[in-house]
């Protein structure tokens, strides 16, 4: 049966992406049918809201959703495809493909995946001034503190749930054992310091992992992780942890591939999933058709693969690293001079 793609291209350098990995899809996959639901600036100009009704319906109606990067203007559809989609796992793998621009001198070997809980802990967004939270400040005494000493700022809330944190988790467990590869699941918290919601993450993961007594788990402390992730990268196999420390994680994770443009992501619900590179709009080199597509392409085999169609991912896949293996047609980021489309139409050779 036909497939539908929802596609958002996304603003700044996003749709220079977009554009040929969508092209090349097309020519690999006819039978795929993309839609563009309008948001964003060009759904304001027509519907007076940046996230029309008929967008929404769109991406309801799509069998999965391509989604490019935002800087603002298409916000509102992201927040639908994470909060209203419920789509609380975002996978974002890290793998060296031989040729890539590493700073590091031995990145043979780097493959692993960070699952980063995608709804929860500081990015419920619920923010407010500190004089709200006069009541709590008998407890922060005791704990050492005192509101009273900071009555002028602000607060955020750090959320983590039970059934969150279960699920994650479990998302986790499940990823390390179909990959067959270290089957090695590592959590990293902040639970030193954070012992209520860190620590309950911690706690609920190595509650959730014995059910999986074939896998092997691990927990650091996520300043200890960082630097082991520059040192040992190829230690990890599936690292699971809380929203924001997976955000910044896997920034850096892309830094050991040479750049942003090498990272990509899906974010997966029980009933949706939607596939969207790592990076943002890139605005620095927009207009310059430079904007590395390796983070799309990779991004787009992994919502092949969630579409079944398992072997159009794994060619893609190999023409992406035959590409990097020859070294040729790189982009700027990845220390070559091809631009975007010349990336792009590298990979359609290989295939
Ligand atoms: P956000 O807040 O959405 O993460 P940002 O501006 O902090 O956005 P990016 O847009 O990801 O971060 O850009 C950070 C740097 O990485 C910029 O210099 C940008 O040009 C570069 N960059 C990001 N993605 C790519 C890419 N695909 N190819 C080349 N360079 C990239």
């Amino acid at each position: 049966m036909s497939k539908t793609v929802a596609v958002i291209e996304g603003e700044d350098s996003s749709p220079e992406a977009m554009r040929p990995v969508v092209e090349l899809l097309s020519d690999l996959l006819p039978e795929i049918r993309w839609v563009y639901p309008k948001v964003g600036e060009s759904a304001i100009d027509e519907f007076s809201t940046s996230f029309p009704r008929e967008a929404r319906q769109a991406i309801d109606q799509a069998d999965t959703t391509l989604f490019g990067s935002t800087s603002g203007p298409s916000g509102a559809a992201l927040r639908y495809l994470r909060w209203g989609k419920d789509t609380y796992a975002n996978v974002r793998p890290c793998r060296y493909l031989p040729g890539c621009f590493s700073p590091l001198r031995y990145p043979d070997g780097i493959d692993f995946v960070i699952v980063r809980e995608n709804l929860e802990d500081l990015y419920v967004g619920i923010e407010g001034d500190l004089q709200e939270l006069k009541f709590l400040e008998k407890e922060a005494r005791s704990s050492g503190q005192h509101i009273s000493h900071y009555v002028n700022g602000r607060y955020a809330l750090k959320i983590i749930t039970q059934e969150g944190t279960q699920r994650i988790v479990r998302f986790a467990c499940e990823l390390a054992r179909k990959r067959e590869s270290k089957r090695k699941v590592t959590c990293v918290t902040k639970h030193n310091m954070l012992h209520r919601t860190d620590g309950y993450f911690l706690k609920i993961a190595e509650a959730m992992v014995e059910e999986y007594s074939d896998l092997s788990f691990e927990s650091y402390i996520v300043d200890d992780f960082a630097c082991r992730l520059i040192r040992e990268p190829q230690e990890f196999d599936v690292v699971v942890t809380p929203n924001l420390y997976g955000d910044i994680l896997s920034d850096a994770a892309g830094g050991l591939l040479g750049s942003l443009g090498m990272s990509a992501s899906g974010c997966y619900g029980d009933k949706y999933a939607y596939f969207e590179p790592a990076h943002g709009t890139a605005p620095d080199i927009a207009g310059t058709n430079t904007i590395n597509p390796t983070a799309t392409l990779l991004s787009a085999t992994m919502m092949l693969d969630y579409l079944k169609y398992e072997s159009t991912a794994k060619n893609l896949q190999r023409a992406i690293e035959t590409v990097y293996g020859k070294g040729i047609s790189l982009t700027p980021d990845q220390n070559g001079t091809a631009t975007s489309s010349q990336f792009v139409e590298a990979v359609r050779e290989c295939l």
